[in-house]
């Protein structure tokens, strides 16, 4: 896509710092990082998010994350890690070829917030089961 940012880092017309690269895959450190070895993993076919993703491509980007986990574990050995993946300006999207964020933790004052206050009052096993039955009707829609 030929105004897509991360078409444009995959391909060499714009810079980046490069972490990992295969046949389908490119790995490469987020230009604002929220800790060191903050990387963003992307498909090398433009993808605009996890729902319009092929499930080949789907495999292939996966089978490459815990590669790229272990190599920031090993080099920086952080407290934990992070990956992150916002579908949808609404959930933070903010470039729109799909990245797999990974975010090494090293201290609860980083500034990254990822606990939510759980509404599970609400969510009875009844409740569950109706909610878990349409996502099933749809899982080939
Ligand atoms: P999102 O908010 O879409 O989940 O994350 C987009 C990420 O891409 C941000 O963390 C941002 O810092 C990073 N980013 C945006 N533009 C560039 C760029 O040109 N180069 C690199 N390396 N990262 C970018
Ligand atoms: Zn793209």
């Amino acid at each position: 896509m030929n105004d897509c940012i991360f078409c444009k880092i995959v391909d060499g017309t714009i810079p980046s710092t490069k972490v990992y690269e295969d046949e389908n895959v490119y790995a490469f450190m987020d230009v604002s990082p929220l800790t060191k070895g903050h990387t963003l993993l992307v498909p090398k076919t433009h993808v605009k998010d996890l729902f319009e993703m092929p499930e080949e491509v789907a495999a292939n980007l996966y089978a490459v994350a815990p590669k790229i986990a272990n190599a920031i574990k090993s080099a920086f050995n952080p407290a934990g890690l992070n990956t992150i993946n916002n579908n949808g300006a609404f959930a933070g999207q903010t470039v729109f070829h799909y990245h797999l964020h990974f975010i090494p933790r090293y201290d609860e004052t980083d500034g990254l917030k990822v606990k939510w206050e759980t509404k599970q009052s609400e969510f009875t096993p009844d409740v569950l089961g109706q909610v878990a039955a349409q996502i099933k009707e749809n899982l080939n829609s």
